[in-house]
């Protein structure tokens, strides 16, 4: 029923609306490129994250974990490349001085908000330079790390020392990363700051091939587990030339947002490029030594990159429902009960019957301790459906007149708008099967 081109502004505005994402600095008329998470907008992002961990990272047993600080020696970035050439084509029109990136435009020679005649394209780093310490010299400049990926590299012989693992294996790592987008834009699908989840995974040189393809369906199996529809995600290969000056091998994970086909993630081959060059800068010695053949070798590297804000888009994007229900439109939220910031919602049937609100209470007790959980008692029972199926609340447990009879509630499903009565006694476990996917509602 949504039309694509008003899907994605009726995402952003239910966003703000409930409390998921907000622009950021708003008061302050906003900062371009930040984007503010609010209650249910966090729950959603820790449950992706804590998902991905678990995936990529903890059910494996070739996976080490890591949190490496976010701003790092600047040597560590003259290495990956990103000084020289972590770069964007930039124009600006001579007039009204706004910037745009020239390999996004489609007319190169005039301005598209002013029609004002565009300049020459430059060459603009994306990096955000900053300064460490009391002084503000050339000698003092570090940077915000434009990708999670470095902080892993610099610790792979601390990993090796540390815990001694045998190739293959890997590090995974969730944190921010900053990029001074020339032009962000999409809501939170280009922002300046960001959060990725990012693997290295260290293999020998001749075994890139077999954990490239392992990676690429643990990717796909990823997009599946979060609740994104199969066909709307298209696996690019990158052609000769495109690539990023690290990568022999590249697929981009697209996704079909409202506006258009866009990278959501990207899988690459990045070879022996990282450790080389901080060898080659450091002078530290990142080679393996394999005690089986006895050889003493640089391990390449395959990188599953996942952006966590292109995840809650594409997510919001796939779990954007609206049907007709008794005249009215309903809107609502499918996510993944995996994913979804609350798991239930407990109301007592009327507000005002003080019998109904302390069995609810007890009710909602009993449930917080195990699952995300919220009571409300606000306006009718209508609205309160509403509000929960807005935010993807996966199912509504409801407290009425008959339950101060026998101990039974109302359970409703959040995408049929079914309902069972189960007992108290049994609500726990029916919650959990609803989470796992069990259809108790057929
Ligand atoms: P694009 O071509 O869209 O700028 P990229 O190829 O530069 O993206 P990578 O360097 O491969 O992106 O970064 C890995 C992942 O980080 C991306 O697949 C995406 O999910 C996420 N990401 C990159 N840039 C941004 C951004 N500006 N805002 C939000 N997420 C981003």
């Amino acid at each position: 029923m949504t039309d694509k081109n008003d899907l994605m502004d009726k995402i952003v505005s239910l966003c703000k609306r409930r409390g998921f994402i907000f622009p950021g600095s708003e008061i302050y008329g906003g900062l371009a490129g930040t984007w503010d998470y609010g209650p249910y907008g966090v729950a959603l992002k820790n449950n992706v994250k804590n998902l991905w961990w678990k995936m990529f990272v903890t059910d494996r047993g070739d996976m080490y974990g890591m949190d490496a600080a976010i701003i790092m020696n600047p040597k560590a970035w003259v290495a990956s490349g990103h000084v020289s050439g972590f770069s964007d084509p930039l124009v600006e029109c001579e007039k009204c001085h706004h910037r745009f990136r020239a390999d996004q435009l489609e007319n190169k020679d005039k301005c598209q908000d002013c029609g004002g005649k565009l300049g020459g394209e430059r060459q603009f780093n994306m990096m955000f330079k900053t300064f460490v310490g009391a002084t503000e010299d050339a000698s003092s400049v570090s940077y915000l790390r434009p990708e999670t990926a470095g902080g892993m590299f610099v610790n792979f012989k601390n990993i090796l020392d540390s815990l001694h693992p045998k190739l293959p294996f890997g590090m995974g790592q969730i944190g921010k990363a900053f990029r001074n987008e020339i032009a962000p834009r999409d809501f939170v699908f280009r922002s300046r700051e960001f959060e990725q989840m990012e693997v290295e995974y260290f293999v020998k040189p001749s075994e890139w091939e077999k954990s490239f393809d392992a990676w690429r369906q643990v990717m796909l199996e990823w997009c599946s587990a979060i609740g994104l529809e199969k066909s709307h995600v298209h696996e690019l290969e990158v052609p000769d030339g495109e690539r990023a000056h690290y990568s022999k091998r590249t697929i981009d994970f697209e996704f079909d947002y409202s506006f258009g086909k866009k990278e959501l993630y990207g899988l690459a081959y990045r070879t022996d490029f990282d450790l080389k060059s901080h060898t080659a800068l450091s002078n530290a010695d990142l080679s393996y030594f394999d005690e089986e053949t006895k050889e003493r070798f640089i391990p390449h590297v395959i990188e599953p990159s996942l952006g966590v804000d292109r995840t809650i888009l594409a997510v919001m994007t796939d779990a954007y429902r609206e049907e007709e229900m008794n005249g009215e439109v309903r809107t609502y939220l499918a996510f993944k009960p995996a994913i979804a910031p609350i798991k239930v919602a407990v109301f007592p049937l009327l507000k005002n019957k003080p019998e109904l609100v302390a069995k609810a209470r007890e009710v909602f007790q009993m449930l917080r301790k195990e699952f995300s959980c919220e009571f409300d008692d606000n306006g009718n029972i209508g609205k309160r459906y509403r509000r929960q199926d807005e935010i993807g609340t996966v199912t509504t447990c409801t407290i009425d007149f008959e339950t101060l009879e026998d101990d039974t509630v109302t359970l409703r499903d959040r995408d049929t708008a079914k309902q069972i009565r189960v007992k108290i006694s049994d609500l726990k476990e029916n919650i959990k099967k609803i989470i796992d996917e069990e259809n108790l509602f057929s």
